[in-house]
């Protein structure tokens, strides 16, 4: 049986203002066995006391109810808090309203605001729906003239691949938040001085809007590769070069994935940082593992790491 949580859950603004935060990125699931391994993993990280967990909102259509459900069980049956990340792809503004009123229903105020990917070529050109919205920042304007949400954005330390100049993505960027914004959490990358490069030219532009780097442990070579196809940055060289000098060895590699992970977040945290967003890809175990590193090393923020089950 469900269980409604008496107390009203916090906004990430709130969250923010009150510390530094951890949190978590799933994706939804698209069989019952990856269902299960959702549930899983988040029952695995949810001892961690993460600040929040998000749940992103898939480009081919089928996955984005499940976005909704899994938000609303996380948002019942746990002790975490969502946030639900919301697309304008192939929507009208009609149904992007619709999906608000949805997430308002189910007692979920947090929500990250992303234009999206064209389904099935995330490189591809943009096309907007005949009645949707163009960029972000409407996404933003509209979640927040429905009131009492927190709304949070995407950044890109190498800019957004489809932004012709680095001046430009950051001025589209400052906009955004200036639509609304409570904070923003980055595209992967691997080398502090990337982030730090972001957020220096984000303050020149007179913007303080929190941002939150992503963080995605390299657990196996192909990590690398599929990292460049996300982000549609080219992977670092000298980071590179790291692991291939272990690459035959793939618990070497996963292992200096773990250490390095650790090492760009303690550098990141130690650059004062508002928080650490992991993308798990539905796994508990590297994040667990980075995790506990940090908190050994005293910068962790909440709760100790329970013993690995799995
Ligand atoms: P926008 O901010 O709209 O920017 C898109 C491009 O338009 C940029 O080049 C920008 O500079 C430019 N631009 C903005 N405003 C203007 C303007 N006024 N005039 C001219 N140009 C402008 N995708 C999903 O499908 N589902 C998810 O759940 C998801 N979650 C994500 C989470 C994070 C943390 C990140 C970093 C990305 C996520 N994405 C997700 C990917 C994201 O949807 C894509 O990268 C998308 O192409 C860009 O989204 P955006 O919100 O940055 O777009």
């Amino acid at each position: 049986m469900r269980r409604l949580r008496p107390d009203r859950p916090p906004t990430v603004r709130e969250l923010l203002a009150s510390g530094r935060s951890f949190s978590f990125e799933f994706f939804p699931p698209k069989t019952d066995k990856g269902a299960r391994n959702l549930w899983r993993t988040i029952r695995e990280l949810e001892p961690l006391r993460p600040s929040f967990v998000s749940v992103t909102y898939g480009a081919g259509g089928g996955t984005r109810d499940k976005t909704v459900d899994i938000v609303e069980r996380i948002a019942t049956d746990t002790t975490l808090t969502p946030v639900a990340h919301f697309t304008a792809v192939d929507h009208s503004q009609a149904e992007l309203r619709q999906l608000i009123g949805r997430f308002a229903a189910v007692g979920v105020r947090n929500i990250l605001a992303v234009r999206g990917d064209p389904p099935g070529d995330p490189m591809g050109e943009w096309i907007k729906h005949p009645d949707g919205v163009e960029y972000a920042a409407d996404l933003v304007r509209m979640i927040r003239s429905y009131g009492d949400f927190s709304v949070g954005v995407a950044a890109f330390p190498y800019k957004h691949p489809r932004s012709p100049d680095i001046e430009s993505d950051t001025r589209h960027f400052v906009a955004k938040c200036r639509a609304g914004a409570d904070y923003a959490i980055t595209q992967m990358f691997f080398r502090a001085e990337d982030f730090l490069r972001l957020r220096d030219r984000v303050d020149a532009a007179g913007c303080d809007v929190p941002i939150i780097p992503g963080i995605m442990p390299v657990t196996q070579l192909s990590t690398i590769e599929r990292s460049e196809q996300l982000s549609g940055a080219p992977f670092p060289e000298d980071v590179r070069a790291r692991f291939e000098a272990v690459g035959d060895d793939p618990e070497a590699v996963r292992r200096l994935g773990i250490e390095h992970a650790a090492e760009l977040c303690r550098d990141l945290l130690d650059q004062g940082v508002p928080g650490i967003h992991f993308i798990t890809f539905n796994k508990s175990t590297a994040t667990r593992e980075v995790y506990g590193l940090l908190e050994a090393d005293g910068y962790g923020a909440r709760g100790s790491v329970p013993p690995m089950t799995a």
